[in-house]
């Protein structure tokens, strides 16, 4: 049983999808007018690991990610670069994809869909908002109506006076400074659509492009209907962007709730400050990805609960890579551990019982992976104590014990790589073995002196009760 924190009713609640066994999910993507940084990759690392585990449950997920493409940054953007904002979402998209590739992520989204492939789902959207009341035209622009929708703040749990703060689109005429477009008339050299819309029996062509947040509702209104279970995204979408998706599906549908279970992921912060373009702070995912690998930065994403935030420093990754560094050790110290007949099956039977329970409750409750990181670091400190005591395990045992936990790690995309089945050649045998016998002519010094010949190769040594044992530094 499955149990997570729903934003819209702020509680723990137990899964239950709409549709037995199936769930429609749908996190907010990017809008390709740059490259993704560590901010982004944490949220879409976050929900991966999320659409991971639902699956590893059982459940059957079609999991949506839109792309925003017709986007104010991205004309912005395009404008200074001299290039047509079609040109420039292409490029952007096209590295996008690259970086989700590289972060494992890519392949768990069973489809991204494109804002600008949705513009007659959006035209459908604005005239049942127009039909219902809840929308009106100000010269040449769309807008939604808040007053008429008193829910609107009930997601953020905030009351509209505290929205101060909030960035507001200012316009001259708007019935309330709240009311958020729909549909943007286009300024001259800017993309655009022509939609007609019927205002109260009136025909009026409009001439430009959507707003960000219909092109959201108009998609899974397309894909989903109107009603679905999973919406997910940062937390600092909530409001505006998340408050205004709730009005308008349920303003248009008249059904309440539009979305099941509303979840959020934290924000990564670097100095405490969010990661932006304005400040010039932010760090882009293939920088980071030169000099580390994606199981180090999904590790560090992982070792911090979803829902909360990470003050990021380069010392977290350099921690979190070493950890792993580790656990790949400890496998590889398994992997390469004598196989044959011992009294010892309890110890490591209980040790993976033990493990997989932890893991699984972890996860089961919120997907708490720094919970369940914690369970297999103590399963990999139980293998390591095994394997220096007893020196020789059961073959089948040994196979189990591997096979458990790359089971169970993959659902947060760690030890991924089969480095751990590294070996030691003929010259590493050949020391290890004159060391041996060193130690038996109670020469000390020479078995210290090849000890440090074996380290020098990557390797580590430990004499267990069973003769020596061995493993690479990862
Ligand atoms: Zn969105």
């Amino acid at each position: 049983m499955i149990k997570l924190f729903n934003t819209r009713t702020r509680e723990i609640e137990e899964l239950a999808p709409m549709n037995g066994n199936h769930i429609n999910m749908f996190v907010c993507g990017q809008t390709v007018y740059d490259d993704m940084h560590l901010g982004h990759a944490k949220t879409y690392v976050n929900f991966d690991v999320i659409v991971r585990w639902l699956r590893f449950s059982g459940y059957d997920v079609t999991y949506l990610q839109n792309i925003t493409d017709v986007d104010d940054k991205i004309i912005a953007r395009a404008k200074e670069s001299g290039i047509e904002p079609r040109e420039l979402a292409e490029k952007f998209e096209a590295r996008f994809m690259e970086d989700m590739e590289a972060l494992g992520v890519r392949k768990n989204v069973t489809r991204f869909i494109r804002s600008h492939d949705y513009i007659p789902a959006i035209k459908d959207q604005i005239q049942l908002l127009a039909d219902r009341g809840f929308a009106y035209f100000l010269d040449g622009d769309v807008y939604f109506d808040v007053d008429k929708f008193p829910d609107y703040t009930a997601l953020s749990g905030m009351k509209l006076g505290d929205l101060k703060n909030h960035r507001i689109e200012p316009k001259e005429g708007k019935r309330n400074p709240y009311d958020f477009a729909l549909w943007k008339a286009a300024k001259a050299g800017e993309p655009k659509w022509d939609i007609e819309i019927i205002f109260g029996g009136q025909k009026i062509m409009l001439s430009g492009r959507p707003g960000w947040h219909i092109e959201d509702t108009a998609m899974t209104y397309a894909e989903f209907g109107p009603q679905y279970d999973l919406h997910g995204g940062a937390s600092e979408l909530i409001f505006p962007h998340h408050s205004n998706e709730i009005a308008q599906a349920e303003a248009a549908s008249g059904l309440k709730p539009f979305v099941k279970y509303w979840m959020h992921s934290g924000v990564l912060f670097i100095n405490n400050q969010k990661m932006s373009k304005s400040l010039k702070n932010f760090i882009r995912v293939r920088d980071v990805l030169e000099k580390y690998s994606y199981e180090d930065i999904r590790f560090l994403i992982s070792s911090t609960h979803y829902r909360k935030s990470v003050n990021y420093e380069a010392s977290l990754i350099d921690e979190a890579k070493a950890k792993l560094g580790y656990i790949y050790s400890v496998l590889n110290m398994l992997y390469n551990l004598e196989e044959g007949i011992t009294e010892s099956n309890d110890a490591i039977n209980s040790s993976i019982e033990k493990f997989r329970a932890g893991f699984t409750d972890a996860m089961d409750n919120d997907f708490n992976t720094p919970l369940a990181i914690s369970s297999l670091m103590i399963f990999i400190g139980e293998i390591k104590d095994y394997c220096k005591r007893y020196g020789i395990i059961d073959k089948d045992l040994k196979s189990r014990a591997v096979r458990e936990l790359l089971w169970l790690t993959n659902t947060i995309a760690i030890l991924e790589s089969e480095k751990y089945k590294k070996g030691i050649d003929g010259t590493a045998r050949e020391l290890m073995q004159e060391r041996e016998n060193s130690r038996k002519n109670r020469d000390f010094i020479k078995a210290d002196e090849l000890r440090k010949r074996i380290n020098e190769l990557g390797i580590e040594i430990e004499d267990s009760a069973h003769g020596t044992i061995y493993y690479f530094r990862f």
